[in-house]
């Protein structure tokens, strides 16, 4: 009976939020959640967002059900916006689409399809890599290990320990990759280091699995974002990418986003993408449309596309300036001539800080800056106006 049900531990990353509204310092900082802020740590809705959603109330659009794979004009600009709209494997009709609830959905209905088609092969996740996907694997039934990527000495990327344990899987693995700014560390391969990567996956037969959170959010540049899967596509391999547009469409609770897989023929693609519906039927029947509408009024209206463009720079150009500003007040305010340099090394909206638990401790209990225990912090969250409170607080927990 219910009784017997157990309390489930918070989730580490959504329970610090609710730690952090139960704070009431008033320089309290919340750099656990990735989530956009304003430099008043205000939520931020796009404007093209809002300009797309008056459209959508003068066009008097109906609420009716989309079909299961989801909205078919949001289905073709998010591919064509992954892999270029001129990319061969689009007219080839080379790529399964379907659109998914937010990145989420869209790796969990992947998973579903790996469990049903694949069955026994494992996916090789980052160590570390974001929270959520190994909640998503062992739900799905889809056994992991990890791959080795962060060097804590260097701070950097464990190159050689990545290479080698690609190497070591077992033929036909998965390969889960961060398309770009990789989550919690903010290290991404070099394009030459990215290439090699993709020499090993072909050599042993791997499928490339990108997971893309930052299209645009990482560089400012939507293409530049995409240049890791469109060098793996451009070999001719098969892979599969989930999409997110809740960071940068900031369209978080519109849970919106899609699967991509890309096959051999067009007619493996079909076959594909109907498994994907026959996975998505009995689990949700079929996806929100607000979202899905949307993306595609403002990726395909190039008014609205190139005024994205711009927020979206606005948005990555804000946390590149507080990335800055945490390194400049570090350097200032740290003695011990620790090299603070890995800081502006890394890319998107985290920062890792090489903090451990009792540090990341103690800058919750101590200085009221919330983050999560592995010692990552969203500078998404941070306002330049606190960036040498918050340089304060990582000096002293540091060297504590
Ligand atoms: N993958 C990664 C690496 C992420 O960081 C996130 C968001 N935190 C997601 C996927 C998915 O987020 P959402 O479901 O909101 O799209």
């Amino acid at each position: 009976r219910f009784n017997d049900i157990t309390m489930a531990p918070p989730d580490p990353i959504l329970g610090v939020s609710e730690a952090f509204k139960a704070d009431t310092h008033e320089m309290k900082l919340n750099l656990g959640v990735g989530a956009y802020r304003t430099e008043d740590l205000q939520p931020y809705v796009l404007n093209v967002v809002k300009k797309a959603e008056n459209l959508m109330l003068e066009r008097e659009e109906n609420k009716e059900y989309l079909p299961i794979e989801g909205l078919a004009a949001f289905n073709k600009v998010t591919a064509e916006l992954m892999f270029g709209a001129d990319n061969a494997l689009i007219q080839q009709q080379r790529v399964a689409t379907v659109q998914g609830l937010s990145g989420t959905g869209s790796l969990r209905l992947a998973a579903a399809l790996m469990e049903r088609y694949f069955s026994g092969a494992k996916v090789l996740i980052s160590s570390p890599t974001w929270g959520n996907h190994k909640n998503i694997f062992n739900d799905a039934r889809v056994p992991w290990s990890e791959y080795r990527y962060y060097d804590p000495k260097t701070v950097g990327l464990d190159f050689d320990g990545m290479i080698s344990d690609i190497k070591a899987a077992p033929d036909g693995s998965f390969v889960l990759l961060h398309g770009c700014a990789h989550n919690p560390t903010g290290i991404d391969p070099t394009p030459e280091q990215w290439e090699k990567i993709a020499d090993v996956i072909q050599e042993k037969n791997h499928i490339p699995f990108f997971d893309v959170a930052y299209q645009g959010f990482a560089s400012g540049s939507l293409d530049e974002d995409a240049s890791s899967v469109r060098l793996f596509a451009a070999r001719g391999m098969e892979l599969l990418v989930a999409q997110s547009y809740s960071k940068n469409l900031g369209l978080y609770a519109e849970r919106i986003g899609a699967i991509n897989i890309v096959c051999a023929s067009s007619d493996a693609a079909a076959r594909v993408k109907s498994q994907l519906k026959r996975l998505a039927r009995p689990m949700y029947s079929n996806p929100p449309i607000h979202g899905a509408r949307i993306v595609s009024n403002v990726v395909g209206n190039p008014e609205l596309f190139n005024e994205w463009k711009e927020e979206m720079e606005m948005m990555a150009g804000r946390i590149k300036s507080v990335r800055q500003k945490l390194y400049d007040s570090l350097c200032a305010k740290d003695k011990s001539g620790k090299d603070w340099s890995f800081i502006l090394k890394q890319i998107g909206m985290f920062s890792f800080t090489g903090l451990n638990i009792t540090q990341s401790e103690n800058m919750t209990n101590k200085w009221h800056v919330y983050m999560t225990k592995d010692g990552r912090i969203s500078l998404a969250g941070l306002s330049s106006a606190k960036c040498e409170y918050l340089a304060d607080a990582i000096v002293d927990s540091y060297h504590n």
